[in-house]
């Protein structure tokens, strides 16, 4: 996934152009610029790829979530569903707005249980967050139809996956709106960025709007710009959206070398009849960042967990156990640990996610071997590392 292992000549030349003119910040400063808009370009080459109508780069996935949340008028009180096996950008971005983060089960697709979402609804959901954990999806379809049955936004949190799709359209463009990350680790980076995609004209605008304080950017002087509501600073700059839109431009090329590597450690995992595979809902295509994969039951999965690693095979994630990234772990949410007085009244309104039954999710991910797949490994690491995963997991299932 991460794409630094390839930085190269294109990202250097894209930097270079920035360096030159010396303008870092994304707007203004026409005169000086030698034409070089690179945020602006990044979200022009992000929507054409994505065959979304508008895009707008921000300065990380969580403020992408954030800014996409508060672009549809999400706010104090609002119910926002999120599975319970994610990143913690996902409650992060909903509690900033002071919105109230719903967790729900995933199912063996790793992501968003449409049944449990549906159960979870109440009258102040306003939207379903999936996840795409891992370079999968969750079943759009299903969640798709919950959301117009109940007139929910879906918001899809492409983060992991960017390059997969959907019924045929990438993932983040099923939904209403999308967001990615191009931080250190995902498939593009940036150092920090991230990205709004959606079709909606209004929720561009307000996107754009918000995540510069307020400024309208109507006309050449910023200072006399109006400012229609309150904003923010959730801006991208050139230097970081240079790098952005050099590795977008290498997505293609990336997801290549990832489907290419997936396949070669999923068929040689393929002769173990205990291991099952990570659902891929019907209509789905992966982005092949990740290799996921169930066995038989929880102990073995820690079990090769620690064999894994021990015999050299890194970037397998046991995620149950990860501070990060299941919500078993996330004791300063589940505490309602908050540094400062949240707005509204959040915290009254938070579930308590002390006493919440999520033995569904617990159920798969408690079983879960997930495998980053790297970009920079040559043909023969990939081999390698596929005979020894054989050895080490069939002596485990
Ligand atoms: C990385 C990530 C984010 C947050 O992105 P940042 O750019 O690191 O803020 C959000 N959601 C998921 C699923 C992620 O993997």
């Amino acid at each position: 996934m991460p794409g630094f292992e390839l930085f190269g000549q294109a990202e250097r030349a894209q930097v270079e152009d920035v360096l030159q003119s010396g303008v870092l910040m994304r707007y203004g400063f026409d005169a000086m610029r030698n034409g070089h808009y690179k945020a602006l370009e990044l979200e022009g080459a992000l929507a054409k790829k994505m065959g979304s109508k508008h895009a707008q780069v921000v300065s990380s996935g969580t403020a992408a979530l954030t800014v996409a949340l508060a672009s549809a008028g999400i706010g104090a009180g609002d119910e926002v569903i999120m599975p319970t096996f994610t990143f913690v950008a996902s409650f992060e971005s909903i509690l900033a707005l002071g919105a109230i983060p719903i967790l729900v089960d995933v199912d063996d697709t790793l992501t968003l249980h449409p049944a449990s979402v549906e159960k979870a609804i109440t009258r102040r959901t306003k939207v379903v967050m999936p996840v795409h954990m891992c370079g999968s999806m969750a079943n759009l379809r299903a969640l798709k139809d919950i959301c117009d049955k109940h007139s929910l936004l879906l918001l899809e949190d492409a983060c992991q996956a960017i390059g997969g799709s959907f019924e045929g359209k990438p993932l983040g463009s099923y939904g209403d709106l999308g967001c990615f990350s191009f931080d250190y680790v995902k498939t593009i980076t940036c150092g920090e960025g991230g990205a709004v995609i959606t079709d909606n004209e209004e929720f561009k605008k307000n996107a754009d709007h918000y995540s510069d304080h307020g400024h309208d950017h109507i006309g050449s002087d910023r200072g006399a710009e109006a400012h229609p509501f309150m904003g923010y600073n959730y801006r991208i700059s050139e230097m970081h959206a240079a790098v952005g839109l050099a590795q977008l431009i290498r997505l293609d090329e990336f997801l290549d070398i990832q489907k290419k590597n997936y396949t070669i450690l999923r068929n040689a995992l393929s002769e173990i009849p205990e291991i099952v595979f990570r659902k891929v809902p019907t209509g789905g295509e992966e982005s092949y960042a990740f290799l996921s994969f169930f066995m038989p039951d929880q102990l073995k999965a820690e079990n090769a967990h620690k064999a894994l690693s021990e015999a050299g095979v890194d970037a397998c994630f046991y995620w149950y156990h990860n501070n990060w990234h299941y919500y078993r772990k996330w004791e300063h949410l589940t505490h309602k640990k908050s540094l400062s007085k949240l707005p509204f009244d959040v915290l009254e309104l938070l579930p308590d996610y002390t006493k919440a039954d999520f033995s569904l999710s617990d159920q798969w991910v408690g079983r879960n071997i997930s495998c980053l797949i790297k970009l920079g490994w040559s043909n023969d690491e990939v081999k390698k590392r596929a005979k020894t995963m054989v050895e080490v997991l069939s002596a485990l299932v």
